[in-house]
């Protein structure tokens, strides 16, 4: 068979436009008045590369459906000039219905860690600065009180992550000792954060014990020696084991540790402040019942379940946290002033656990009834309908949110979902197309159709779907 291949390319190629001409084009002029003409210049001379490397190394197939015409190449040109020109992190609208979604940022924030952060930006801060006596403050006291309030624990220090702060304890706990582990708690979180490759990389030696589905109080016991520096137990956040199964409780991990006088330590993942399962989701585990347990160190999350900014919370006993504060690795793990200043506001919420429903966001989301659900949906498809009159179609159906973020990931909430076909658009085309509006829609397929969750969607961003939509069907 000929390879036309080639040919074809060597046409796409010399329709290309040259960078004098494009930057005549209108578009392009008025961008020019806007940023510097040398960085728009850089910009299309990329964008070219993109497009002829892409364009290299495009099957035949595609390259004869591929535009050919110069106004088209230019018009894909102008579009990815603007979309470069473009911050790249923008707000989103979370129309996929996970809502601590690690790509779209876990948490939203609240109202009141909004402004934390706009107030402690706008100026200067105090954020080491002990303001009654004027000295040299620690950033850990922040919000050191306030955790010890919401869990119990004795004492607490904040890091970058929780990543980081599980890192940390091992690092300070468990450096050149073995940390005892059940192989059924050797998890892979998100596809970076591996169990295995932390405690490595943290210098405390893995000693893994039991099987993937049973692991008995024993055998942690029977693995204890002069060398061991810690009991780790991992919640297994995003995954069940399911049959025959065991595993060995805190309390007993606890009475172990007592006994062997070896800290306990327990990585919660996503952590709650206190009991969902009494409002009929899910239960996640609480950290409060961890540290009444007897854990010596437990650590979770800043942006899961607890709907903050990215943090790695650590509490316990006072003279493990003091020695994890003296580790120079906490000073490279530690948090700017922004961290600090909404999760400050985030904690302060859940001291109202009556407002605290309505005012934070990933909870709110998290309890919203079948009708609000249902009487969002109908808002949404009714106000889709008006736009596209007879240029799409829409519809109401049932589906299901997850949580997310590791959190309850093996649970998942009933909710309503509103489908969207725009004339012979494909669904993967249509999502593209949502994926490039103002502010940017991130929506799933289901059934072969585009499908918006209610559930994540704030009230104020149903109009902006119905904008973005509107601004698709009729363009212009
Ligand atoms: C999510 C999770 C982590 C990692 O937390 P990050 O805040 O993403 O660093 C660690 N352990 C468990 C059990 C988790 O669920």
């Amino acid at each position: 068979m000929v390879d036309y291949s080639n040919n074809i390319r060597k046409k796409i190629f010399s329709q290309f436009p040259k960078v004098d001409k494009l930057i005549e084009t209108e578009t392009i002029k008025s961008l020019i008045q806007k940023y510097p003409r040398d960085l728009i210049v850089d910009f299309i001379r990329d964008i070219l590369d993109e497009l002829r490397n892409e364009i290299s190394q495009m099957e035949e197939k595609k390259l004869l459906t591929f535009a050919l015409k110069k106004e088209e190449i230019i018009s894909i040109i102008q579009e990815k000039l603007v979309l470069s020109l473009k911050p790249k992190l923008r707000r989103v609208i979370n129309g996929a219905g996970i809502i601590l979604n690690t790509g779209l940022g876990r948490a939203p924030l609240s109202k009141q860690a909004q402004q934390a952060l706009i107030d402690v930006t706008n100026g200067f801060s105090s954020v080491e600065i002990d303001l009654p006596s004027g000295l040299r403050g620690n950033r850990h006291d922040l919000v050191e009180d306030l955790l010890v309030k919401l869990t119990g624990a004795e004492a607490a220090a904040v890091v970058n992550n929780n990543a980081a702060a599980t890192m940390l304890i091992l690092n300070t706990l468990s450096l050149g000792k073995e940390a005892i582990v059940s192989r059924g708690e050797l998890i892979t979180i998100g596809g970076s954060f591996r169990i295995p490759d932390i405690m490595e990389k943290s210098g405390a030696i893995m000693k893994e014990i039991g099987t993937t589905n049973q692991t008995k109080a024993w055998e942690y016991e029977n693995a204890i020696n002069e060398n061991t520096g810690l009991l780790l137990k991992v919640h297994t956040s995003n995954y069940k084991v399911v049959g025959f199964v065991s595993e060995t409780s805190l309390q007993e991990l606890v009475e172990i540790g007592v006994k062997h006088n070896v800290p306990v330590m327990h990585d919660l993942g996503s952590g709650m402040l206190f009991d969902l399962s009494q409002y009929g989701l899910p239960k996640e585990p609480v950290v409060s019942e961890s540290i009444k347990a007897g854990a010596d160190v437990v650590s979770f999350s800043g942006d899961k379940l607890l709907g903050g900014p990215q943090a790695g919370i650590i509490v316990g006993k006072k003279k493990y946290i003091d020695l994890i504060k003296k580790n120079q690795l906490s000073r490279a793990l530690r948090c700017g002033k922004l961290t600090f200043a909404a999760l400050e506001a985030t904690l302060r919420l859940f001291f109202d656990q009556e407002k605290l429903i309505k005012s934070h966001p990933a909870l709110n989301f998290m309890f919203k009834t079948k009708s609000e659900l249902e009487e969002k949906a109908v808002e949404l498809k009714n106000g889709l309908n008006s736009i596209l009159k007879d240029q799409g179609e829409t519809g109401i159906i049932d589906g299901v949110s997850e949580i997310g973020g590791g959190s309850l990931a093996t649970e998942s909430l009933p909710t309503v979902l509103v489908k969207l076909k725009i004339g012979e658009m494909s669904p993967e085309a249509l999502g593209k197309k949502l994926r490039l509006s103002d502010p940017p829609i991130v929506t799933r397929i289901k059934n072969d159709r585009v499908v918006f969750d209610v559930r994540t969607l704030f009230d104020d961003e149903i109009a902006l779907v119905i904008r973005a939509v509107d601004a698709l069907v009729n363009p212009g």
